[in-house]
């Protein structure tokens, strides 16, 4: 154990603060004692690093918490007046989304008949590291002006019509667009074309549009699942609300804003430090990934637009995936129905009321979590449920929906965005041995498009899921309303 844990103040079952200073509030820590001694020093050392830069109003480290880039991921970093683009990360709104079908669980009973599903959805979504759509027969090809305005528009009317995307499923998203500060997408539009000012940087950039409709490589994911709702009755009766369908099949998609929102991110990182070199800055804890701007000034301004266009990427990326995940299912099962249930970033800074004022709330690797109630729900088809929230653990133990509690308010309203890694990927691979992980899926009646299963992305390489989900309900912030139990699992 190490000593900044001993230092922890504990105020509940699953929540404890660590001081920083006299005038400072505390950093909040959530997680039972044995997820709180899975942080380890340098992911404390993070928070600590996080809370003390300026600007800084709270932080709070979540059950999933682990070292990240510059500030845990895991953690949420609370400013009225600063963005960081350290703990939004580089891979600009990297988020879930679940697609609820209406196929009985029975139909994918046979692994014959997943097998064919596989086969479908591998037509049409990339998978791996670098891969677009020239590596797939049935995608939906996206050239420069139709790339141009998935950037700059998101999820727009005419966007959602040219790709094939169900408009209703707009509604469905934690944020369906992102404009520049200014709050027009014609700022974006200005900034994008001066991006593209000449031939090899626009190639570039378009031949990142190609990507749009791929998972990417990793941790990202697409998963087949059965719905198992909540035993208990309010719970059963807000899954129900929100669409979720008892013993039917849904699909759980993880990715980001791929190529194209990474670029973006390390074009801000590079221009942000050479601004502090420029200038003689210290960075916060002499930690260049810690670099910041005001957001009202012309640096924040200009990040906060490139953050809105990888943010747009990606919520077309993951509203594409979702429609041709449909259009697959369709070809082994002609006239099923498919509804989005949401989808929710955990990469990404906001603009949300906390503590009585606005403030920039940064998510990294924490997910939103607006109980019912709450301002930012008011008028959304969420405001007598709270909206879903959706929590991958593992394809093994499941991965759970949510809905926060009005107790989320302690977590400035966020919780963990998945089990999170126990294991680094070096030491995964290491120690976890291949034959044990297939033997392990095999019992658990899970099937993967992979011919190798990554080890460093086996169940065992992430904490234990119950203890994670018992450290969100325990700290009061969130209650399940249903379980997900995987059938199949794409990856890499
Ligand atoms: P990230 O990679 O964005 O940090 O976290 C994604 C989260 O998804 C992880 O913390 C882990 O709990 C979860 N996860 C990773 N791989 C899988 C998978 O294949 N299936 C499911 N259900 N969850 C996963
Ligand atoms: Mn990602
Ligand atoms: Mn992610």
């Amino acid at each position: 154990m190490d000593t900044t844990h001993q230092m922890l103040d504990v105020t509940g079952p699953a929540t404890a603060t660590l001081s920083v200073g006299d005038s400072m509030s505390p950093i909040t820590v959530i997680g039972t004692e044995s997820i709180r001694e899975s942080f380890g020093p340098q992911t404390y050392q993070q928070a600590i690093n996080s809370r003390l830069a300026p600007g800084v109003s709270r932080v709070v480290l979540n059950p999933d918490a682990h070292v990240g880039y510059g500030a845990p991921v895991g953690c949420v970093m609370v400013s009225p007046t600063h963005v960081y683009p350290g703990p939004v990360g580089v891979d600009i709104k990297c988020s879930m989304s679940l697609l609820q079908t209406d196929l009985p669980a029975d139909a994918i009973e046979e692994h014959t008949v997943r097998r064919k599903l596989i086969k479908a959805i591998a037509k049409r979504v990339p998978t791996g590291a670098g891969r677009g759509q020239r590596h797939v027969p049935k995608a939906r090809s996206v050239d420069g002006s139709l790339g141009f305005r998935v950037a700059t528009e998101g999820a727009s009317k005419m966007v959602l019509k040219k790709l094939g995307i169900p408009k209703a499923w707009a509604d469905r998203c934690e944020d369906a667009y992102h404009t520049a500060a200014d709050g027009t997408s014609d700022s974006l539009a200005a900034r994008l074309e001066w991006m593209g000012r000449d031939r090899d940087k626009l190639n570039r950039i378009e031949s990142k549009y190609r990507q749009l409709g791929s998972y990417g490589g990793g941790n990202h994911f697409g998963e087949a699942e059965v719905v198992q709702v909540s035993q208990d009755p309010h719970a059963r009766q807000i899954a129900e609300q929100i669409g979720l369908r008892h013993n039917h099949v849904a699909f759980l998609s993880h990715c980001g804003s791929r190529g194209f929102g990474h670029d973006l991110a390390m074009g801000q990182f590079r221009a942000l430090k050479s601004s502090f070199q420029k200038q003689g800055l210290a960075f916060p804890a002499g930690d260049p990934q810690l670099v910041y701007a005001e957001a009202d000034s012309p640096e924040g301004r200009l990040y906060l637009s490139d953050m809105a266009m990888g943010a747009n990427f990606a919520t077309v990326n993951h509203l594409l995936i979702n429609a041709l995940v449909l259009e697959s299912f369709r070809d082994v099962f002609p006239g099923i129905r498919g509804e989005l249930i949401y989808f929710i970033s955990h990469n990404i800074v906001r603009r949300e009321p906390i503590d009585g004022q606005t403030q920039w709330v940064h998510r990294k690797g924490a997910t939103r979590a607006l109980p019912a109630g709450h301002s930012q729900l008011v008028g959304t088809e969420f405001e007598h449920t709270g909206h879903p929230i959706l929590l991958p653990g593992n394809p093994r133990d499941g991965s759970s929906v949510m809905v926060a509690r009005p107790g989320a308010a302690l977590s400035a309203f966020s919780v963990n965005h998945g089990a999170g890694r126990q294991m680094s990927r070096t030491k995964a691979k290491k120690n976890l041995s291949q034959t044990t992980i297939d033997q392990d899926l095999l019992d658990h009646d899970i099937v993967s498009n992979c011919r190798v299963y990554p080890r460093d992305e086996a169940p065992d390489a992430y904490k234990d899921f119950r203890e994670v989900l018992d450290s969100v309900v325990g700290a009061d912030l969130a209650m399940e309303v249903a379980r997900l139990k995987a059938k199949f699992v794409l990856k890499d």
